[in-house]
């Protein structure tokens, strides 16, 4: 189920008559409304989601921790996936880790503000985990894939999509190969995948190329900096 605006009712700009002149240039600048619960404590009322999406194996992990360290009011999203836990990594903190029956049973409850199926597995986004966030007025950071990016572009246009980018295919099988999570044929399911995402480049208004990393993170910290207060 494609999210849409309906669904997601609280993200309106029309709706916040009780908010004053400068809070209102805020909301039309790109931040997110709530509902009518928080229309009364303005101040906390709004909340920047930020989407960072290309294809595996890019850096967008290791670019949101650099990020995080520099700006940490940010919040990171923890996604739903069906995939299994790699070594190391924790239910509820790497990711949720969900059956297959538990997430399309989650899918038809609604609980998923994006979802998309990748190399063969099921990611989303929850609700659970934005609308606290955004409600309390924190920045939340989204790391998804690209199908999903698309979602969130339709069902909330306000928030800040950025696409990392490899600085060649090449590149990116190295560090998929050198990042050692994924066996052969994983690497080239995802390399497959990410012929296509990388089509998807222009759809974004803002790109950063992962080449040298202290000169990505700069550029994504810059452009997400300039976006908070
Ligand atoms: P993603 O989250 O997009 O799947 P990761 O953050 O896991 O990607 O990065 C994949 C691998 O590439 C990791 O081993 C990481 O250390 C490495 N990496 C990230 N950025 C760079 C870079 N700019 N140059 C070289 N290697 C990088
Ligand atoms: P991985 O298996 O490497 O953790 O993730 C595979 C891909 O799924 C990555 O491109 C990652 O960004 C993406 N992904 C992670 N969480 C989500 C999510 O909640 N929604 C979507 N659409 N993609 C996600």
């Amino acid at each position: 189920m494609r999210p849409s605006r309906s669904q997601y009712p609280d993200i309106r700009l029309d709706s916040f008559s009780l908010l004053h002149d400068e809070l209102q240039k805020s909301i039309r600048g790109g931040r997110l409304s709530l509902g009518e619960g928080v229309q009364n404590s303005p101040m906390t009322a709004v909340a920047r989601v930020f989407v960072i999406t290309g294809p595996s194996g890019v850096g967008k992990g290791t670019l949101i921790r650099g990020l995080m360290e520099r700006l940490p009011a940010l919040e990171l999203s923890v996604s739903a996936t069906t995939r299994a836990a790699r070594p190391g990594e924790r239910d509820g903190v790497d990711y949720h880790f969900l059956g297959s029956e538990e997430f399309a049973r989650r899918i038809e409850r609604g609980d998923f503000v994006e979802h998309a199926d990748y190399a063969g597995r099921r990611y989303g986004t929850l609700r659970s985990e934005l609308d606290a966030r955004v409600g309390a007025g924190v920045p939340v950071v989204l790391e998804i894939e690209v199908q999903g990016a698309r979602q969130v572009r339709a069902a909330m246009p306000e928030a800040l999509q950025v696409f990392i980018a490899p600085p060649s295919l090449d590149a990116l099988r190295t560090r998929l190969i050198g990042r050692g999570t994924d066996d052969h044929d994983e690497v080239e399911r995802r390399l497959r995948v990410a012929e296509h995402e990388l089509q998807a480049q222009p759809e974004f208004a803002h790109v950063v190329v992962n080449d040298r990393l202290e000169d990505a993170l700069e550029r994504l910290t810059a452009i997400v900096a300039g976006e908070l207060d």
